[in-house]
């Protein structure tokens, strides 16, 4: 008997996006080796400018990754030791991460079970003297309530710094992540909407004061060839990276309408399936960095798509105060109900903008199988 082996569909496609534009990307890449300015220089320049207005804000530092973002934020609004910030526990584990190692103290708010972003409501009960700033996480590229959380932070005197990570181009009622908050931080890693080839991130913002506080301190806190008037950090994004990025940027919308084309696909052809599909909260523009659902059976489900050559994801499977790194910082004792449930029943589905409605159906026909 003859074993048809079902067509492998990839959680993501690097390859395929590659394909689609190879000359342009050969071309940034021969460029930096032809010129050999390979740290700061024009091309990360351009790239600041081209991304800042793509995200409508006044200005963007490259930085050497998304929690490299995160970090110099923090440490440029001067949080640190002994003060808190409120994050959501539902994220990967950078955005803490960057807190702690600010020295300040990550404190989790449950979240929103609809949207799986931060909860408005539970930040406000955990605000104390020494909260700082609120870190939301717009999660999936769906913006979390920045109108709440803006009107908390200004009321409350607290810094509002977005982890726009996985929200390229994501807008709150038509208003690009990235340019609300105080500051705004978003990784390039390769598998995000507009990823270089190795790490990269920038904080962008409208405070031009705040911006190039950043700009020094990535830069071993220099303001010229040889003076240092702060002890900085080497966290630069690469001239290399930034040529890619450049490269790429201008394909980003394009790409953003096929991911939520995709994700429209997806929901009607599961209608009636055993599954909740994802909601695009109203007035905000959600761009899909993962399409995610969820399922009471999850790790069942996850296992029947692995079987019928579908490779799905969990993001993530351990929320972070019940991460081990955290456990041990005295987390342990923190429950968050709806972050809990979240874990155990999220499954995110093969996204990206290359994918064929071939693929696309297989998926789907693979989900509603499931259990039939
Ligand atoms: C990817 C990601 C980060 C970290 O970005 P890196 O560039 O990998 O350092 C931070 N927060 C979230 C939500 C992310 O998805």
């Amino acid at each position: 008997m003859q074993v048809v082996k079902p067509m492998q569909v990839a959680l993501v496609d690097l390859a395929a996006q590659y394909q689609s534009i190879k000359p342009e990307i050969d071309e940034a890449i021969q460029r930096i080796l032809d010129n050999t300015s390979f740290i700061m220089g024009h091309e990360v320049q351009a790239f600041e400018e081209a991304f800042a207005t793509h995200v409508e804000a006044a200005g963007a530092v490259g930085v050497s990754s998304g929690t490299a973002a995160i970090e110099l934020s923090l440490r440029a609004l001067g949080i640190g030791a002994g003060d808190e910030v409120i994050t959501s526990a539902h994220t990967f584990i950078a955005t803490a991460e960057a807190i702690t190692n600010a020295g300040a103290r990550p404190v989790f708010a449950d979240i929103d079970p609809v949207t799986f972003n931060i909860d408005p409501n539970q930040v406000e009960t955990l605000i104390t003297d020494r909260t700082r700033a609120i870190l939301p996480v717009h999660l999936y590229g769906q913006p979390a309530d920045l109108t709440s959380l803006m009107e908390i932070a200004t009321r409350r005197g607290l810094w509002l710094i977005e982890d726009a990570a996985q929200a390229h181009g994501a807008e709150v009622d038509g208003r690009r992540c990235g340019s609300i908050g105080h500051l705004s931080c978003f990784s390039f890693y390769p598998g995000k909407n507009l990823g270089a080839y190795g790490d990269a991130g920038a904080v962008t913002g409208n405070d031009t004061q705040l911006l190039d506080r950043i700009r020094r301190s990535r830069d071993h806190g220099r303001t010229t060839k040889y003076e240092h008037v702060e002890v900085g950090f080497a966290e630069r994004i690469d001239a290399l990276q930034a040529a890619i990025l450049g490269a790429k940027l201008p394909h980003l919308e394009a790409w953003t309408e096929g991911r939520r084309s995709h994700a429209r696909r997806y929901t009607d052809l599961l209608a009636g399936a055993d599954v909740t599909t994802p909601v695009e909260a109203p007035g905000l523009r959600h761009v899909y960095h993962l399409y995610v659902l969820r399922s009471a059976r999850r790790d069942e489900l996850l296992a029947h798509l692995k079987a019928n050559g579908v490779a799905a994801g969990i993001h993530y499977p351990i929320p972070l105060h019940r991460q081990p790194a955290y456990a041990k910082q005295g987390y342990d004792g923190v429950s968050l109900p709806e972050t809990e449930r979240a874990a155990a029943e999220v499954i995110s589905l093969p996204m990206y903008p290359e994918l064929t409605d071939d693929q696309l159906t297989q998926v789907a026909d693979a989900v509603r199988s499931f259990g039939s």
